[in-house]
């Protein structure tokens, strides 16, 4: 009798050691995925999705980016380091260099080399311009880098980012239907991605049309299929269903994939075939999978939030999750994963319907722009000034203004009086404005928290809400407005409660949630607030 106790006792100590830490840990991040979408689609979800991770996990259904600008490249890099681009440094997708007078690409890396497709400049890639630890990168130094960290994604930055400076390996997707990958991470492709790229997955999905998933009345969330606001896909004549495929592959190149919701699709694939191949979530030592689906950010640029063609890519997307979800339970164990599901960022209505409906809102275009301040400065100056414009930052020449003896606070408020009367302005802001920020001014802060003096520009224009820096078909996405900012907030599987709460939080309390729910160290730039929610101890 007492040997069976003491079998037992063992055993629930064993099962306790066992439950300190999930063995997997999947962060999922639907770019340009807005929160509104959840609930405008739900209808069309199947129960095991979408609805599963929302129905048995808890929803923070007020989450926002506490940023500007809202882009893909910063929005990973703050969901994965807790900070924001003040201090992680990804300022944007790519931004002005001062120094070199050229632009960086957030994940650029001249010293590394593509893995997994010949001479490709696709894979000089690396975390190297990230300045902070991300929640992977503190997985790796608590497990004595025993824990594997993998990212995945069809963009360079939407998998390199969230896996951080010491991860095993990221790959993205590349213009020939490959998934590569760089030297920063290994010499050579492991051998299951090789095998995976030598079946030309991306062929299947390329042979295919593409047609509505579901009868058409199933589509009255959104405007009809051939509307005005819509852009159209690789040449497609209109932006109508169905789309041929085959034709837009063959007149680009297998790239044409990632604006197709089969994107999305042939990841989850791969990102399958990782979970087998990798062993992630096999042993008790924890692993992370950072998963980045960006199909719904490339169709949402060129279509638009209320196009059927975005409706179905999330339709689709929600069957794609109850394939992963279900891959999870049985391969890894139902109660064994924690996963949350994100978004980089949310995006704007198309400006053009806005109008159409009597709001009195426009699209900007930044070429313009830059050809009216070079004009100002022509008239006031003698000389243009304008060095560059690019992400709301403007930065001012210098030298020039040396050899033309003008004091840059003067050009400064000079440019600002002349900013602030253009109609589709709100606010302008100087560098002392930005670094002076007392957190009172709540555009301000978004500004601050998106600043980093040492890469950001001489002035920040906050446009007006509404006015969006894009052509009149499609959407983009950038300010510190909600429709920017508003994404979903999930967190699902391992140790979390059933519940939601609409408290406003922001995107930057995921990492150290992470943290303390994994019992590791905060990622270094965080402030560490964290969404008591979900913690054991409240
Ligand atoms: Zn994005």
């Amino acid at each position: 009798m007492k040997k069976i106790v003491l079998f037992f006792a063992l055993l629930a100590l064993c099962n306790l050691n066992a439950q300190k830490r999930p063995k997997l840990v999947i962060g999922i991040v639907v770019d340009q995925m807005k929160m509104e979408y959840l609930y405008r689609f739900q209808d069309d979800f199947s129960t095991n999705g979408f609805k599963r991770l929302m129905n048995d996990g808890y929803v923070f259904s007020n989450t926002h980016f506490n940023y500007m600008p809202t882009y893909t490249g910063p929005g990973h890099a703050s969901i994965y380091t807790g900070t924001t681009p003040s201090v992680h440094g990804i300022v944007g997708n790519d931004w002005f260099n001062r120094s070199t007078g050229k632009d960086i690409y957030c994940t650029e890396d001249e010293n590394v080399k593509t893995l997994g497709d010949g001479d490709s400049k696709e894979g000089e890639m690396s975390p190297k311009n990230l300045q902070s630890t991300t929640i992977t990168d503190e997985l790796k130094l608590a497990t004595n880098f025993k824990g594997k960290v993998i990212g995945l994604s069809l963009k360079d930055r939407g998998a390199i980012l969230p896996a951080g400076h010491f991860a095993n390996w990221a790959f993205w997707y590349s213009k020939t239907g490959s998934f590569i990958s760089s030297t920063f991470y290994g010499s050579k492709l492991p051998d299951w991605v090789t095998t995976f790229n030598n079946e030309k997955h991306y062929a299947t999905y390329l042979n295919q049309n593409w047609n509505l998933l579901k009868p058409i009345e199933t589509y009255n969330e959104s405007l009809p299929d051939d509307n005005p606001y819509e852009g159209k896909l690789y040449g497609a004549k209109t932006p109508t269903f169905p789309y041929n495929l085959k034709e837009m592959y063959e007149k680009n190149d297998a790239g044409v994939l990632r604006s197709t919701p089969f994107g999305n699709n042939i990841l989850a694939d791969f990102a399958m075939k990782a979970i087998e191949s990798e062993a992630l979530g096999k042993d008790e030592i924890t692993d992370f999978l950072t998963i980045s689906f960006s199909s719904t950010d490339y169709v949402g640029h060129v279509l638009g939030p209320r196009s059927m063609e975005l409706q179905d890519t999330y339709l689709r997307l929600d069957q794609t999750l109850v394939e992963l979800l279900n891959y999870l339970d049985k391969n890894v164990g139902k109660d064994n994963y924690l996963l949350f599901l994100t978004a980089d960022h949310a995006g704007a209505e198309n400006v053009s319907y806005l109008k159409d409906n009597k709001y009195n809102v426009k699209n900007i275009s930044p070429r313009e722009i830059v050809a009216n301040l070079k004009k100002f400065s022509n008239e006031t100056y003698g000389t243009d000034l304008i060095l560059n414009y690019s992400n709301f930052n403007l930065f001012f020449d210098k030298g020039k203004m040396k050899t033309s003896n003008l004091e840059l606070t003067k050009v400064k408020s000079d440019f600002k009086s002349y900013l602030l009367q253009q109609d589709y302005v709100k606010r302008v802001y100087t560098e002392e404005d930005i670094l002076a920020s007392t957190g009172n001014d709540f555009y301000l802060n978004f500004i601050n928290k998106g600043y980093d003096v040492a890469q950001n520009g001489d002035l920040v224009i906050l446009d007006k809400p509404g006015f969006i820096e894009y052509p009149s078909t499609g959407t983009s996405h950038g300010t510190p407005y909600s429709y920017d900012t508003h994404v979903p907030l999930i967190f699902y599987g391992w140790n979390i409660p059933k519940g939601e709460t609409a408290d406003r939080k922001v995107i930057t309390e995921i990492a150290p949630t992470l943290s303390q729910k994994l019992k590791i160290p905060f990622t270094n730039g965080t402030e560490a607030e964290v969404l008591l929610e979900i913690l054991d101890i409240k």
